[in-house]
């Protein structure tokens, strides 16, 4: 697009007195001449908004596609994972926040060096899929995200985008053609949890959640439950029964909360994250715990007679109860994108 680091930002207008009003996402930043939005990585530079962290990269890994999480999207393969500083969120108990507060330092690497190095890594790791744009924010990366994205698509590799959910209808109109699976966070089912905890609004994240199912592109949804915060089983059952209304196959995470950032509380309780579960799974067929030790809590059971479709575990990733997309013990078909890693 431009230079190595940085570039033109897009999805902006220009304002009086060299002021830049953001529209990419719903916090509709305006910043002055010399500052940065709340993301802190879109800078007005001298009444032109400016991507700091465009051709820049801050953490790097191949993870298994699990770890996203994305349970029914080519389960068993890995995936190359990039990630870089910003946030458009403040969520005081961020797991990540050494990335999204900008901690961490960034390197150099294009939209096109990019994907060279995800196609060189897939010579020695066949089962690689593409890329997971993920670890902070990536819509505040937008611009890069786009043009990596596209680039990527054209070599055949899966774009996956690990995110919020906090963005304005025409950049995530843009953006989600090139997507092939995304994990949205809904940190809860309450508009003050989003205002108090957060720093923004419940509303625009319903929103992109359904338009990405509505664009054919596979979801699944991750909930991190925070102890006294959105813990109710009957958040949980709103959560989930709002989901089941776009599709009741949506994978939904449960994640259990440890104290890092901002906040100080204890860790989630096991039998908290249970109740949670059962509460959500009387609406969708696939509840999964994460973020714990705990066998069977990462398994595919068949939502009709309850076997075990595909077993998660130290070992890796098991289809002993699957066949030709359906579960080998009653023949109901399993949602899942793709079959191609699993060892039977
Ligand atoms: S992307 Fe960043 S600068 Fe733009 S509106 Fe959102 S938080 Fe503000």
């Amino acid at each position: 697009m431009t230079s190595a680091q940085g570039c033109p930002a897009r999805f902006y207008r220009q304002l009086a007195d060299d002021l830049v009003l953001c529209e990419l996402c719903p916090q509709g930043c305006q910043i002055a001449p010399g500052r940065v939005g709340i993301c802190g990585v879109r800078e007005n530079r001298q009444g032109r908004l400016w991507s700091r962290n465009y051709g820049t990269y801050a953490a790097e890994a191949v993870d298994p596609v699990e770890k996203k999480p994305l349970y029914h999207f080519f389960p068993g393969c890995s995936i190359y994972s990039f990630g870089a500083g910003g946030c458009n969120l403040a969520c005081r108990f961020c797991q990540n926040w050494e990335l999204s507060q900008n901690a961490l330092p960034a390197r150099a690497l294009s939209p096109a060096e990019m994907v060279a190095r995800v196609l060189a890594w897939q010579k020695h790791d066949p089962d690689c899929i593409g890329i997971a744009y993920t670890y902070s924010e990536p819509l505040v990366w937008f611009e890069h995200v786009y043009e990596t994205a596209a680039l990527a698509k054209e070599r055949g590799l899966q774009n996956v985008l690990v995110s919020n959910g906090y963005i304005n209808l025409q950049p995530w109109r843009e953006l989600l053609p090139l997507l092939s699976a995304v994990n949205i966070d809904v940190k809860s089912f309450r508009e003050d949890y989003y205002r108090r905890l957060c720093g923004g609004r419940l509303a625009p994240v319903l929103r992109a959640v359904e338009e990405a199912y509505q664009a054919g592109c596979h979801v699944e949804v991750t909930t991190l439950v925070v102890p006294g915060e959105n813990d109710s089983p009957r958040e949980a059952e709103q959560l989930a029964s709002w989901l089941a209304g776009l599709d009741a196959g949506i994978p939904l995470h449960v994640s259990r909360y440890f104290p890092k950032h901002k906040a100080i509380s204890p860790p989630t309780a096991l039998d908290v994250l249970r109740i949670w579960q059962v509460a959500a799974a009387k609406h969708l067929h696939y509840v999964y715990l994460g973020n714990v030790a705990v066998a069977g809590a990462a398994d595919t059971i068949c939502p009709q007679c309850g076997a075990v479709v595909i077993r998660r575990g130290l070992t890796g990733v098991c289809s002993e109860g699957w066949q030709d997309g359906h579960c080998r013990s009653c023949g109901r078909r399993i949602q899942i994108v793709q079959e191609a890693c699993l060892d039977e």
